[in-house]
C-alpha cells in the first residue's frame, strides 16, 4: 500500500526544508501545492494568473481549484507508491477531498507530523526567508545565508525574496493558517495521526524528531 504523510505547520516553521529533507529519505514524491502553484505563475499558465491575485494577499487558493491540481498531481506515476504532502490540506474540505481521492486509491493519510512554533518566532523565519529561482532551495538572512549573498549555493540560480514573504503579507498568511488551518490539527489529532514536533529547534534536530517520530 502507497503512503502517504501530510506535513501540517504554519507558515515559516520549516515545513518546505523538511518535506524536502523526508521525501530525499524516504523516497516519496515531494507534492507541495505552494511550489505548484508557483510553478504555474512562473509559466503563465491560466491557473497561475488565477493563483496569484490570492498569493499575493496571502489569503488561500479557492478550494476546487487547489482540490483539482492536487489531483492531477497525485495520480501522476510517481506518486504510486505515495507522498509528502507539504502545504495540502490546508481547509477542512480538502482534507475530505483528500481522504475521498486516496480512497479511490485503496490508500490513506498515513501520519501527519505537525511542526509547531510560536507566532512570533514564524513572522521572523518567513519574512526573512529567501528563495531559489531554479528550484525553490531555502535561505534565511539571518539563520541560513546563502554564501555568497543573492546566489544559490546548490544550483548558483539568483536567490530573491518571495512577493509573499513580505512582512504585511507573513502576518496575514500567518493569521489566514490560524483560522482556516488549525481545525485539520484536531481532525488528526481525533484520528490518531497527528505527530507533534518542536519546530524552534535547530532544522537537523527537527528532522531527527521527524524521522524517529515516523518510525514509531
Ligand atoms: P506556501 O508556499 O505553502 O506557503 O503557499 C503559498 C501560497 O499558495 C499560499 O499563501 C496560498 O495563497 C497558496 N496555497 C498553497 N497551498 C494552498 C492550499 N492547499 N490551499 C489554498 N491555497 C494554497
Amino acid at each position: 500500500m502507497a503512503t502517504y504523510i501530510v506535513l501540517l505547520g504554519p507558515p515559516g516553521v520549516g515545513k518546505g526544508t523538511q518535506a524536502r529533507i523526508l521525501s530525499e529519505t524516504s523516497k516519496l514524491a515531494h507534492v507541495s501545492s505552494g511550489d505548484l502553484f508557483r510553478e504555474n505563475l512562473k509559466n503563465e499558465t491560466e491557473l497561475g494568473k488565477l493563483a496569484k491575485s490570492f498569493m499575493d494577499k496571502g489569503e488561500l487558493v479557492p478550494d476546487d481549484v487547489t482540490i483539482s491540481m492536487i489531483r492531477d498531481r497525485i495520480s501522476r506515476p510517481d506518486c504510486e507508491a505515495g507522498a509528502i504532502l507539504d502545504g495540502f490540506p490546508r481547509t477542512p474540505a480538502q482534507a475530505t477531498a483528500l481522504e475521498d481521492m486516496l480512497a479511490e486509491f485503496g490508500s490513506e493519510v498515513n501520519a501527519v507530523p505537525y511542526i509547531t512554533a510560536a507566532e512570533s518566532v514564524l513572522v521572523e523565519r518567513a519574512s526573512g526567508r529567501w528563495t531559489c529561482k531554479a528550484q525553490g532551495h531555502i535561505y534565511h538572512e539571518k539563520f541560513n545565508p546563502p554564501k555568497q549573498a543573492g546566489v544559490c549555493d546548490i544550483d548558483g540560480s539568483e536567490v530573491y525574496q518571495r512577493e509573499d514573504d513580505k512582512v504585511e503579507t507573513v502576518t496575514k498568511r500567518i493569521r489566514v493558517y490560524f483560522e482556516q488551518t488549525m481545525p485539520l490539527v484536531e481532525h488528526y489529532r481525533t484520528a490518531g495521526k497527528l505527530i507533534e514536533i518542536d519546530g524552534t529547534q535547530p532544522v537537523e534536530q527537527v528532522t531527527k524528531d521527524l524521522l524517529a517520530a515516523l518510525k514509531r
